[in-house]
């Protein structure tokens, strides 16, 4: 009895500390250690409840681990956002489109382990209704319950040890993350910013639609991309004649290696830069998509940038293979450097 009061004490102060950042004009929106503290706390409650945090996490146990339970969980035709959390006697219900089988689709469960994590935004009296202990509808709290429900998914603890097994397995490889995905049944964009942030920050990854007109591919356009070692990006777009435009259009042509019923993978080597690609389908000609693996480091050091973590790390460099305007940059580089060596052996 004292341990849970204690417990619901901290939680209290964590909850106070939230409400305080979501109050408006608070400037300092950086702050994700609290929220994260709460998903670990639903975590080890988890732990407790089924033994071990072996992925896929149950999202049905996962909602009775919560402070304010999710009581029910289930598949709705006539929604029309992706999911919806609904304040009920004594919980929540939890409502998702129905897209898919819950623990089959990957997408919905996200959906749900970011509603679970609205939930922390409530409180509740004595087994009544929850009702919102801040106001709803702000970015922040937005991008709180998208940080919560990555941990909740996938959490710290065991993430680095699958990542590591996987890697060792099948090396750092556009593979290895769909095998995490696999592994944690979470959304391809969440398990890529996971990675990225836990052991694979050496590499940008970025996904790419292809823009069809009379079934050619008239451009590639990004929908999302991460990194984080410099600010590093992809063009918004791409068009034909275009480095990447080449590379993606061999892909759709040549799949190259198959690694299951619908993803190729393909090494390209742009200037030496071992640059990796996916053909995804999903099974639908029309979904079909592209990821791009890029090792930052090479293709910075290409570029002749050799000191990315400090003299280059507030340039903002555009990532699209096409060499020439910086090759001369690189060659006058050699030059000053060869004159510098002169005058030090005179
Ligand atoms: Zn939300």
């Amino acid at each position: 009895m004292t341990k849970n009061s204690l417990s619901m004490e901290k939680n209290n102060q964590i909850k106070h500390q939230i409400d305080k950042w979501l109050l408006p004009k608070v400037e300092n929106k950086n702050q994700k250690k609290p929220i994260l503290q709460l998903a670990e706390r639903v975590l080890q409650n988890y732990k407790k409840k089924t033994g071990n945090l072996n992925p896929p996490i149950n999202l049905n146990d996962l909602g009775e681990c919560l402070d304010i339970k999710a009581k029910q969980i289930l598949l709705s035709k006539n929604i029309s956002s992706s999911a919806l959390l609904i304040p009920i006697e004594g919980g929540f219900k939890i409502e998702l489109k129905n897209e898919d089988k819950l623990h089959h689709n990957y997408r919905t469960r996200y959906s749900c382990a970011h509603e679970m994590a609205h939930t922390f935004f409530y409180k509740m009296e004595d087994g009544s209704v929850p009702f919102r202990a801040v106001p709803s509808g702000s970015d922040y709290e937005e991008s709180l319950c998208d940080i919560a429900a990555a941990e909740l998914l996938m959490p710290k603890e065991v993430f680095e040890t699958a990542s590591d097994k996987i890697i060792t397995k099948y090396g750092n490889s556009l593979n290895a993350l769909i095998k995490l995905k696999e592994t944690f049944k979470t959304s391809l964009q969440s398990i890529s910013i996971k990675a990225i942030n836990n052991g694979w920050e050496d590499y940008l990854i970025a996904k790419w639609n292809p823009i069809l007109d009379n079934k050619t591919i008239i451009r590639f356009e990004k929908e999302w991309e991460f990194s984080k070692k410099v600010k590093i990006t992809m063009p918004k777009k791409v068009y034909k004649t275009e480095p990447i435009f080449e590379i993606f259009e061999e892909m759709w042509n040549r799949p190259g290696e198959k690694i299951s019923k619908y993803n190729y993978e393909k090494d390209f080597y742009p200037e030496g830069i071992n640059t990796k690609v996916m053909l995804l389908n999903d099974g639908y000609l029309t979904k079909l998509s592209f990821l791009i693996m890029v090792p930052i480091g090479e293709y910075l050091k290409a570029l002749q940038y050799s000191d990315l973590s400090n003299e280059h790390s507030k340039e903002e460099i555009l990532l699209n293979f096409i060499f020439e305007k910086k090759a001369s940059k690189r060659q006058k580089l050699t030059v000053t450097k060869e004159k510098k060596d002169l005058v030090d052996f005179m």
